[in-house]
C-alpha cells in the first residue's frame, strides 16, 4: 500500500543518484559536526544540503539532474583518486620511494634504500634511472 504509493509518487520523478548520496552523507557529516560543535551554522547548512538533495530526488527535469549527476563525477572521481594515491604514499613512505614517469606521468613505486635502480614504466615503457 505505502509502497504502492511511493511508486507512484516517485513516478516520472529523477530519485536517487551517485551525487544524491554524496550529498546525503555531507548532509549528515555536516549535521554531526555541528551538533558536537554546538555550531548553528554548520546544522543550518546541513539542512539546506538536505533539502537539496531531496529537491534533486523529486525533481522531474530528470536531463538537467542527470548532466549535474555526470559533470559532479567528472570532477569528484579523479579528485577522489588522487586522494587515495596520496594516502596509499603516506602510508607506504618508510617502504616506498614514489616517482612520476618523465614520459607520461604514471606514479610509480620502488622499494626504498636500493640505492640507484633502472626503472622501467609498466605503462608507456620508460626507462629511466632514479636514487631510491
Ligand atoms: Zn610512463
Amino acid at each position: 500500500m505505502i509502497r504502492n504509493w511511493l511508486r507512484n509518487f516517485m513516478l516520472g520523478r529523477y530519485g536517487p543518484d551517485y551525487l544524491g548520496t554524496v550529498m546525503f552523507i555531507l548532509s549528515i557529516a555536516l549535521g554531526v559536526t555541528g551538533g558536537i560543535l554546538r555550531f548553528r551554522p554548520l546544522t543550518l547548512l546541513a539542512y539546506v544540503v538536505l533539502i537539496m538533495t531531496l529537491y534533486r530526488m523529486l525533481s522531474r527535469n530528470i536531463n538537467r539532474r542527470r548532466a549535474e549527476n555526470d559533470r559532479f563525477i567528472s570532477i569528484f572521481w579523479p579528485l577522489k583518486r588522487r586522494c587515495k594515491l596520496f594516502i596509499e604514499r603516506l602510508k607506504n613512505r618508510k617502504i616506498y620511494k614514489f616517482f612520476k614517469c618523465p614520459a607520461c606521468g604514471n606514479i610509480l613505486r620502488v622499494p626504498k634504500h636500493k640505492g640507484r635502480v633502472k626503472i622501467t614504466c609498466p605503462k608507456c615503457g620508460e626507462r629511466f634511472e632514479r636514487r631510491t
